[in-house]
């Protein structure tokens, strides 16, 4: 099917943006990358008067550092965090799961802002910047606000952003020396959304101890006392039934092999964390 008319429009600066969507919040519509944007306009799910470009605004596309964070802006793409074309992002956890989202292609032109603002439970960004503790800088007609990661996302393809705002940037911590993280998902096959994920972020420096599972039914889920245990005790804390006595909780009513899937993303997950496997 083809997308319903709507006029196109490239956004240049932030201003424009924010005009734009104070006088008709309901007829404009943002494009990042248009890679969840426009199969919804081709199904028609969504049918816009007008669709503004956001890619190219060049506040969009910085990376900079402020007070140990890294503020990426919304249209930075998957490639060029895959790329390592930022040095704030060389080696930073962020880098290395761009590498894992989607293919090339969808990589090439889907960006960070767009990634969130979608909110699909599968997503990879939404699980990562979970567990790094990201903050999303949203911008509006009333001011700027900074909204954590955790809340950002109330349930599946549902985010706090309000009529008007769109998200400017998103913070999350600067490569550290001391900070070990992991990620795993299992897909079907190269390029699909995970069937089941997990990230995890350790920091004693910063007292952070995180880890996450993703492609749920809504927003990304925590498990803080399995954190907490790992933190304190590293690998002895994996030992037995650890991992599956956490999800229990969680994953109850989920099928026995659906709860396996989620059992060895969390594991192997840790086990990259603690340096046990790459
Ligand atoms: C074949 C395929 C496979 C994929 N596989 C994966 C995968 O494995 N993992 C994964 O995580 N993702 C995957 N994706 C999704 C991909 O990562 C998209 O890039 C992403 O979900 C949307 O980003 P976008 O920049 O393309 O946003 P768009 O499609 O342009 O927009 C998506 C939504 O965000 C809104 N929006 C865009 N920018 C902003 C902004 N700055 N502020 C507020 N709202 C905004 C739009 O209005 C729209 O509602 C896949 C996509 C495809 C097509």
């Amino acid at each position: 099917m083809k997308a319903a008319k709507f006029d196109y429009e490239r956004a240049v600066s932030l201003q424009q943006i924010q005009d734009a969507l104070a006088g008709e919040p309901g007829g404009v519509r943002l494009m990042g990358g248009s890679q969840s944007l426009g199969p919804m306009l081709n199904l028609r799910l969504v049918r816009p008067e007008r669709v503004l470009d956001v890619s190219a605004v060049p506040e969009l596309q910085q990376v900079s550092t402020v007070n140990a964070q890294v503020r990426i802006g919304a249209a930075v793409t998957h490639a060029q965090i895959e790329d390592g074309l930022h040095e704030a992002l060389r080696g930073h956890m962020m880098q290395k799961v761009a590498g894992r989202i989607a293919y090339r292609g969808v990589r090439n032109r889907g960006t960070l802002g767009g990634s969130l603002a979608h909110a699909d439970p599968a997503a990879d960004w939404v699980l990562t910047c979970v567990a790094l503790g990201a903050r999303v800088n949203v911008r509006g007609s009333g001011g700027t606000r900074s909204v954590p990661m955790a809340d950002f996302m109330v349930a599946a393809y549902t985010t706090v952003l309000e009529a008007g705002e769109f998200i400017e940037s998103v913070d999350v911590p600067a490569v550290s020396a001391t900070a070990r993280w992991g990620y795993y998902k299992f897909t079907r096959k190269v390029g699909e959304f995970a069937d089941a994920s997990c990230a995890c972020y350790f920091d004693p420096a910063t007292r952070t101890a995180r880890v996450v599972i993703g492609a749920m039914d809504g927003a990304p889920r925590f498990l803080p006392e399995l954190a907490a245990k790992v933190a304190a005790h590293g690998a002895a804390a994996l030992a037995g039934d650890t991992i599956a006595a956490a999800l229990q909780p969680i994953l109850a009513q989920r099928d026995p092999a659906h709860q396996e899937l989620f059992r060895t993303v969390v594991e192997r997950s840790l086990q990259q964390a603690l340096g046990l496997k790459g």
